[in-house]
């Protein structure tokens, strides 16, 4: 038979295993006898078939007659009061049938249904050993044991070793169900020489939906011995409605084969299974197991079914509890990790610097910064290539700046050959502009689960015969988890967008302080700049006074001065005008702070001409093989200024030579993109590598006042003012001994 006709015939089987659980089967099991009741008088109108069995009477002699005619029941008051109450109630009480030839005494649990009242009889030996008292002492010690533990998996640990107590059962499980219907077992008590269930996950077919529902309603389902043969209800068919009985309420109700074989293949004879119930759903199961068949009386039972009761309740606490637990610490690391990154120097490191922060903040295994070209990867992720290739898939799927999912592959088929780091994504995007993404990984969770048992074990028979083993749900459940990764959480995904608001802010906060500081610094600029103006012009005054007055005492009184009194005096004035220079040009570059560019289109070749025209007239530079690589181009500059700073260049140029063969060369060259660089090379002195820098400062020069005729150490100062306030740039490159070139660049390029 092919592998797909299994499968299919498997599923088919699964359904008709479902329906049969709805059609409520005609038998109970054969530990206790049922009676089903009309109302009013009370008349019998089904029966299990093993009344004497318990009582030495037929069960057709019950058959349609009040059940006093047949039985003296001490507490048959307590029945007839219990009729008017509600449709769904079960309750219990003890009784003692006087006229019973075997058994006298009796647990009766009795409940309504729609059409009948159902009572269930199960054997004890005497009507004393039951109390409150006894009942109290077998929960209390349990219920201080387990309400001392705050976190939900140590709860459900003790719950787990406190029913094995009670019980004596081999093994005791709690499984909790996913959204899908799927278990985990997540506590345990066992043997120790029984292999541990626990960490594994069961297909949502293992308890199909309809016992799952019958459980709801049930607190407790109890199989004491699984092989054991079901007892028949007498007649088969309701005479009146040929409906057969609703046992769904009942505790004897018969076993279902395939729940049977399901048991046995786990090696369990009997069962106990108690449902924990959170906000009306069913959250999970207290489950427990014994591999030889063993009854419990019903006061065991009862309290097992009080302790699910109280689990239920707890549940709620728990587990609010330990979400919030898991918000808080979720958001102590946003506040840790916001911490870290607004003391970070910028957003690049921040974001990089911290992946430990970053994987916790929404628990993920992987996680990848990209910013731009640049993609940063931590954890277990995929290839750089992989995450871009999603990336140029990601922006159909984001939606107010995230997207999560726990299937991948839904939204993009490829991602099957990244399953084991990508069946989980969440994406933050950060600048879709930019290409600022945080993408965050989670693997598929088959990973994690472990199973023991093959797959393929279930499928017995041949053809149509088929019959289905639960194994086989396994891989029906497979075909469910397939691909998936743990959900994203909602605190988790807050989280994310936290982190998104948390970093905008910061962005927006160190842009304001930039902004505050470029404006502090040009206030502050402008006030040197006024300072420098106002010294240089109120200082060029008395200055000017004294060189005069120095000079009138030279013409007046020197020739009643001494040779050095007058050399005295000719320093005085030539140290004055030297001052004076230097306050000139002082004041000459702090008027550059105040000015305004007038932007033109300049012509380089006429600009560069006229210069050299100026340096001819002067007779500058005659000496000089002057090469001028033409065209140049023509570039919107303050025409005026920039022919400041070719003459100055072209100047030193001509002042640091001191070889026999002398030439400068002014060309340029296209940097990319479209960006003119000009230059003036020269074959002169050169510059040592440590004084590149420093010949841009004001008043620095790297030779004596008499050397290379003099100068104030300025001209370069004032020569990168001005191409700065072209937005540009001026360096040197230079070898020392051998010639310099000096390099421009200015910001505005239209030519
Ligand atoms: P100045 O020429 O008035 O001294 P500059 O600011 O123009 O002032 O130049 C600063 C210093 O840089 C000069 O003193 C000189 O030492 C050095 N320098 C400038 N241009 C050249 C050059 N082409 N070759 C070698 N040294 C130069």
């Amino acid at each position: 038979m092919s592998q797909d006709r299994v499968e299919n015939l498997a599923i088919q089987k699964l359904s008709d295993y479902e329906n049969k659980l709805l059609n409520i089967p005609g038998s109970i099991q054969p530990h206790g006898m049922l009676i089903a009741l009309k109302e009013p008088e009370l008349k019998v109108i089904k029966i299990s078939a093993n009344t004497k069995e318990y009582l030495g009477i037929a069960a057709k002699r019950f058959l349609e007659k009040p059940l006093n005619q047949s039985l003296k029941i001490d507490r048959i008051k307590a029945i007839e009061d219990f009729l008017p109450e509600k449709i769904g109630r079960i309750d219990s009480f003890k009784i003692e049938i006087e006229n019973s030839k075997k058994q006298k005494y009796f647990d009766l649990i009795i409940h309504k249904n729609k059409t009948e009242i159902i009572l269930e009889l199960e054997p004890r030996s005497s009507l004393q050993e039951t109390s409150f008292s006894s009942f109290h002492n077998l929960v209390k010690g349990t219920i201080a044991q387990i309400q001392k533990i705050a976190n939900l998996r140590g709860f459900l640990e003790s719950i787990a070793k406190e029913v094995q107590k009670t019980t004596g059962f081999d093994r005791v499980m709690i499984y909790k169900f996913d959204r899908s219907g799927a278990g985990e077992v997540v506590a345990e008590a066992k043997r120790s020489p029984l292999q541990s269930y626990l960490g594994l996950h069961y297909p949502a077919t293992d308890i199909p939906k309809p016992a799952r529902e019958l459980y709801k309603h049930n607190s407790i389902r109890f199989i004491p011995n699984m092989s054991a043969a079901a007892v028949e209800l007498i007649p088969k068919e309701d005479s009146t409605t040929k409906e057969p009985l609703d046992l769904s309420l009942s505790v004897l109700r018969s076993v279902d084969s395939c729940c049977v074989e399901y048991h046995q293949n786990i090696g369990a004879a009997a069962l106990l299974v108690v449902p924990i119930i959170k906000e009306q759903k069913l959250w999970g199961l207290i489950s427990a197991h014994h591999q030889t068949p063993k009854y419990l009386p019903y006061q065991i039972r009862s309290a097992i079914e009080f302790l699910g009761k109280i689990v239920s309740l707890e549940l709620v606490h728990k587990q609010a509890r330990e979400e919030l637990e898991y918000v808080v610490k979720l958001k102590s690391v946003q506040s840790e990790f916001v911490k870290s990154i607004s003391i970070a120097d910028n957003f690049r490191d921040a974001l990089i610097n911290y992946p430990t922060h970053l994987l916790d903040l929404v628990g993920a295994e992987g996680v990848a910064v990209c910013l731009g070209d640049e993609i940063h990867l931590f954890g277990v992720t995929p290839t750089t290539e992989q995450v871009n290739n999603i990336i140029d898939r990601a922006d159909g799927w984001i939606e107010e700046s995230i997207f999560s999912t726990d299937s991948l592959v839904k939204f993009y088929p490829e991602a099957e050959a990244i399953k084991d780091t990508s069946s989980g994504l969440l994406i933050l995007c950060l600048s879709q502009i930019r290409h600022y993404y945080i993408l965050w990984f989670r693997p598929e969770v088959i990973q994690r689960v472990t199973w023991a048992g093959n797959p393929y074990e279930g499928i017995e028979g041949e053809n149509d015969n088929i019959t289905l083993s639960p194994r086989k749900s396994f891989e029906k459940w497979l075909e469910i988890v397939k691909l998936t990764a743990l959900p994203w959480r909602e605190c988790e995904l807050e989280n994310a967008l936290n982190l998104r608001n948390d970093l905008v802010s910061i962005v927006i906060k160190k842009a304001e302080e930039l902004a505050f500081l470029v404006e502090e610094l040009k206030a502050r600029n402008e006030e040197l700049d006024f300072f420098a103006y106002a010294a240089s012009h109120d200082l060029k005054e008395p200055l000017r006074g004294i060189c005069n007055y120095l000079t009138f005492m030279l013409e007046d009184y020197g020739s009643i001065l001494d040779e050095q009194g007058r050399d005295r005096l000719e320093t005085s004035i030539r140290l004055g005008k030297r001052m004076e220079t230097l306050i000139d040009t002082l004041f000459n570059f702090s008027r550059l702070g105040k000015v305004k560019l007038k932007l033109e289109l300049t012509d380089f070749n006429q600009l560069i001409d006229r210069v050299i025209e100026l340096f001819r007239a002067s007779n500058r530079g005659s000496d000089f093989e002057i090469r001028i690589l033409k065209p140049l181009p023509t570039v919107e500059c303050d025409r005026v200024l920039i022919q400041e700073v070719l003459t100055n260049l072209v100047g030193n140029a001509f002042k640091y030579n001191d070889k026999p063969q002398k030439w400068v060369e002014i060309g340029y060259y296209l940097e990319q993109p479209q960006r003119n660089v000009f230059y003036v090379r020269d074959n002169g002195i050169g510059i040592r590598d440590r004084h590149s820098e420093a010949i841009f400062k004001l008043f620095k020069r790297l030779h004596p006042q008499k050397k290379y005729g003099g100068g104030t150490g300025a001209g370069l100062t004032i020569a990168k003012k001005i191409v700065e306030l072209h937005g540009g740039k001026i360096w040197v490159e230079s070898t020392y001994g051998k010639g310099s070139t000096f390099y421009l660049t200015l910001k505005s390029n239209k030519f």
